[in-house]
Formats: structure tokens, C-alpha cells, sequence
């Protein structure tokens, strides 16, 4: 080894922002934080406990009042720099993410991109927080509603989009005239602390947007406060239903969306190509560490050898690699402990019954991350560990069925459905597919049908708890409150002063 390789390196620490400036915690306990591509320490992320969660919900529940008050034309102005900001700073953004989750710098960029329609659809917030009028609904009584915000919200997030989920809460949230406390992973937590610089650069006032890292003690602090309003969560589905039942039952509102099981059908008139070239970038891309992975192909009917021959043929061209090194597709996975989760399906797949075509553990890049390979396995079945668990990492399945029906009821009685999609030349059938099928985005020969922003995100069953999807009109939905005014105004007719009215009613 050479000394520079025996160095120690240099270990940031990675605190909480409150108020508008880094705060360091009160618990004593922290993180490791580590950069996925060469497996070294590179940050150390404080945890909050509940006293320094109850510091941050004071400093929003102040700030809250400024905030409210801010007209919509100025908040809205805010927006426009934010916007710029972020676009400005899009790759600073991105090279952290690349960092500390381990995605590709181009996976991380268009992380970014994704993150900065939902900011771009906040600036039309003067026409999102319109509420309703009508002029006489009885005589001389006019009725209107208003949209007014919460109060201190809180988002917890996953590790997997460290820049885009948040922004899918926190951009809402604020446009809403709401103040935010930010949760996120405490596997990647360094874009958080990005973020809340560039609010503050932007104008936003301090108090507004705060970070507290952490893990459940975290959590829980949120999820327990009397001061927070609303509770918005993105994670796995057994953190998703708990944060949803407590978060509920001490009276706040929640959306809390789950994880995944994805399927993509593909059909026998599909054009192959297209849909060999979708399974490989859906199903490897972002080392499937997407909620919106294609985690499951189902071949119908006689297509399937083709499709199988196609996706393998495919596999030695997804170039893996540390994220930064140019032309590398697919990044290392986010630990080391996940990564050896995610092969251990592999591992099982011929036990089960399953065929491994590709198996990823063979073509692991010789570097000290935490890589592993695309794998791709034939014949899974209902019932097999494979097919059970949401597996997240680059592990394709392929089913094979001999009908649409087949198909469809693999998808409708698995108890996710976030993502699906169908791939079919056939627009009858499409059409069809999108009536049947029970999950909350449906790509027709797209993998990840991921809403444009002016859409809102969330799948059904066991991938979202609560009645609101995230971003969006919904978005919107959850981060305000409606008032309904009804109003009568004495007759001018009748005024002492006489004012010249004509009498209109
Ligand atoms: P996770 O559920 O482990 O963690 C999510 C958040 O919950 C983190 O902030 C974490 O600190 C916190 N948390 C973890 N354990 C907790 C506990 N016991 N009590 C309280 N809080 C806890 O999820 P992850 O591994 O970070 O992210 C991957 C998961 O997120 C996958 O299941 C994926 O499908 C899902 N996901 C879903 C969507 C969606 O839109 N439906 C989007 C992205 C990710």
C-alpha cells in the first residue's frame, strides 16, 4: 500500500440547520456516512434527539407567522430565485449524490432535473392557491373559499433520491405558505444541508426550511410533536405503515408512500427491441434503487425466449462503475450490508427454482465499493423470495404466462402497485390494461411512468398510506386547508349615509 492510500481521510461531520445556520446535536450519537464507490468512511451525520427535533419545530413555529403573512406575489418571487439557484447549482447538487448515495453522474443530474419541475411548478403558485367564489349562492350572500397553509410541516425521506424526494415535499410545502423540517436518510444526508443553503441564498427567510438528521429517535420526536401538522414520508412500506398509523393517531395529517414491486408486461406483438432496451435501463439503472424500478418482466405468451435473449444480450453493455468515471451507467449499491442483501437473491434464485441467465456477483468491477452486477432471472414464480420481496438493487425477474389475464392478475394481487407498465402495439389492449390494473402510474410502453410534476405521484395498496398523493394538485391538496367564508353585507340601500347606491338586489 502507498502512504497516501494509508492516510486517514478526512471525515466531515454532518450536522442539523436550524434557524438558518448548522447546528451542531445534543445526543452524542451519530452516523457513519460512506462513499458507496470506494467503501470509506467519508462523513460522520449527528442524530438529533428529541430536544434538538423540539429546537427545530419552535424555530418553523416562529417563522411561521412571517411566513403566512408574505404575499403571494413575493413568495412566488422567492420561487423564481430558488428555481435559478438550483438550476445554477445543479451539478453541486449532483456530484453529492453521487458522492454518498453512489448513482451515476448522469442518474444524479437528472435526479436534479426531475427535483426542479416540481420547484418550476411552485412558481405558478399564485394561480395553485386560487380558491373558489360564488356571488349570490342566496340572496345578497356570496360564498368563497380560501386555501390557507398548515403550519410546521416535516418530510422524511428515503436514501435513494436524497435531493428529488425532498424537494417533492418541501417546494409544496413552502409555495403553501408552510414552514418544513427536513428528515432525511441518514445514509446520504449531505444534499439536505445543499438544499438549506440555497434557500437561504434565495431569500427564503430563516426558520422556514429546516434540517434535523437522524434516525427513528428522529422519527418519532416528528412523529409525537403536538407543534407539527402534517407529516409527509417516503420509504419502505413497513416504515411507511407505521409512520402513517402513529402520525394519524396523534391527529396529524400523512402521506407516507411505500416501496415496490414493479411489473412491465410485455405482450407478443411488442416491438422486442424497445421493450429489451426498457427492462435493461428500468431494471438496472440507478442499480434498481429506484421505487419505479422494473423489478419483474412478464413474458406472455411466445415472446419470452426473445425477450430473454434480447435483455441478456444487453447486460455486458451496462458498463459498472464508480459514478464519476466517464461512461460508467451503473453505480455501486448505497452499503455495503444492502448490496450483500441484494445478492443473496441470487444466491437463493436456483434453490427456488429459478433460472440465473446473469448473475451480477461475476461481474463486479475490481474496486473496494460496494458494487455488484446486473442479474437477470428466468422462471420466477409466485412464492419464491425473489418475486415475495421488494429486493431493490440490479436483480431482474422474468414470469412467464401464456395470457394477458395471467398477467394481470400477477400485478392486481400483488399487495404493492406503484408502478406498471405494458408493452404492446396494440392501443385496444393498452386501453384495457390501463382500466384493470391496480397501481397508481401506469407506463403504456414507458417502464417508469414517473408524473410530470402538474401530475401527482403515489401508487395504491401497500404502496401508499393515506388519501393524498405526493406533488402536484394533490400536493397542493395536502399542504393546505380550506376555509369556506360565507358572507351577507347590509343593503347600501339601507345606509344612513346615502351614497348614491342604486339598489341591485
Ligand atoms: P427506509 O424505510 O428504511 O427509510 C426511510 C426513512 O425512514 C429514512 O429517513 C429513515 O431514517 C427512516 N426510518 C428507517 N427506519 C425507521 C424506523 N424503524 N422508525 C422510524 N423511521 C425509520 O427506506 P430506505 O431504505 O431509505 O429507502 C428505500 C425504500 O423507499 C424502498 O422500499 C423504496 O421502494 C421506497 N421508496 C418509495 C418511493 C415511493 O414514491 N413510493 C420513492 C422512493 C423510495
Amino acid at each position: 500500500m502507498t502512504e497516501l492510500a494509508e492516510a486517514p481521510q478526512a471525515v466531515k461531520a454532518i450536522n442539523h440547520w436550524i434557524g438558518g445556520r448548522r447546528r451542531e446535536g445534543g445526543s452524542g450519537r451519530s452516523g457513519h456516512v460512506y462513499d458507496p464507490a470506494s467503501g470509506v468512511q467519508t462523513g460522520s451525520v449527528d442524530f438529533a434527539s428529541a430536544g434538538d427535533v423540539d429546537l427545530a419545530v419552535r424555530t418553523a413555529k416562529e417563522a411561521f407567522t412571517e411566513w403566512r403573512a408574505l404575499s403571494i406575489g413575493r413568495r412566488a418571487e422567492l420561487f423564481f430565485n430558488i428555481r435559478e439557484l438550483f438550476h445554477t447549482h445543479r451539478e453541486d447538487l449532483a456530484r453529492l449524490l453521487t458522492a454518498e448515495h453512489g448513482k451515476v453522474l448522469s442518474d444524479a443530474l437528472g435526479e436534479v432535473a426531475r427535483g426542479l419541475e416540481v420547484i418550476e411548478y411552485c412558481c405558478g403558485l399564485p394561480t395553485l392557491l386560487k380558491g373558489g367564489y360564488n356571488e349570490q349562492a342566496s340572496t345578497g350572500i356570496d360564498v368563497y373559499s380560501l386555501r390557507q397553509p398548515l403550519g410546521v410541516v416535516a418530510g422524511i425521506t428515503p436514501f435513494n433520491f436524497p435531493a428529488m424526494v425532498p424537494m417533492w415535499m418541501w417546494a409544496p410545502a413552502l409555495a403553501c405558505g408552510n414552514t418544513f423540517i427536513l428528515k432525511p436518510s441518514e445514509k446520504d444526508p449531505s444534499a439536505s444541508l445543499l438544499t438549506a443553503e440555497l434557500l437561504q441564498q434565495a431569500g427564503v427567510p430563516d426558520g422556514v426550511f429546516n434540517v434535523v438528521q437522524g434516525d427513528k429517535v428522529a422519527v418519532d420526536a416528528l412523529l409525537e410533536h403536538p407543534d407539527i401538522a402534517a407529516i409527509s414520508f417516503v420509504g419502505s412500506t413497513p416504515i411507511a405503515r407505521y409512520v402513517y398509523e402513529h402520525a394519524t393517531a396523534n391527529g396529524k395529517r400523512c402521506q407516507a408512500l411505500g416501496g415496490a414491486k414493479n411489473h412491465m408486461i410485455v405482450l407478443p406483438d411488442a416491438d422486442v427491441d424497445m421493450a429489451a432496451d426498457a427492462a435493461v435501463s428500468a431494471g438496472y439503472g440507478s442499480a434498481g434503487e429506484r421505487c419505479m424500478a422494473v423489478s419483474m418482466v412478464v413474458a406472455v405468451g411466445g415472446v419470452a425466449d426473445e425477450l430473454v435473449d434480447a435483455i441478456k444480450a444487453r447486460i455486458p453493455n451496462v458498463k459498472v462503475a464508480p459514478g464519476l468515471e466517464p461512461g460508467a451507467e451503473m453505480g455501486p449499491l448505497v452499503t455495503r450490508e444492502h448490496r450483500d442483501r441484494v445478492a443473496s437473491y441470487v444466491e437463493r434464485a436456483p434453490g427456488e427454482g429459478a433460472t440465473v441467465v446473469v448473475d451480477g456477483r461475476q461481474s463486479v468491477p475490481n474496486a473496494d465499493g460496494f458494487f455488484l452486477g446486473p442479474s437477470l432471472i428466468d422462471n420466477v414464480k409466485p412464492g419464491m423470495d425473489c418475486y415475495a420481496d421488494e429486493i431493490f438493487g440490479p436483480v431482474l425477474g422474468v414470469m412467464r404466462v401464456d395470457t394477458y389475464e395471467e398477467a394481470i392478475r400477477l400485478v392486481n394481487e400483488n399487495p404493492y402497485g406503484n408502478g406498471t407498465a405494458i408493452f404492446t402495439r396494440d392501443g385496444g389492449v393498452a386501453r384495457q390494461f390501463e382500466f384493470d390494473v391496480q397501481a397508481g402510474m401506469v407506463g403504456i410502453n414507458v417502464p417508469i411512468p414517473v408524473p410530470v410534476a402538474y401530475y401527482s405521484f403515489g401508487g395504491w395498496k401497500a404502496s401508499l398510506f393515506g388519501d393524498r398523493h405526493i406533488y402536484g394538485p394533490e400536493g397542493i391538496d395536502f399542504y393546505t386547508r380550506t376555509k369556506v367564508v360565507t358572507s351577507r353585507w347590509p343593503d347600501p340601500a339601507t345606509s344612513k349615509v346615502d351614497l348614491g347606491f342604486p339598489q341591485t338586489r
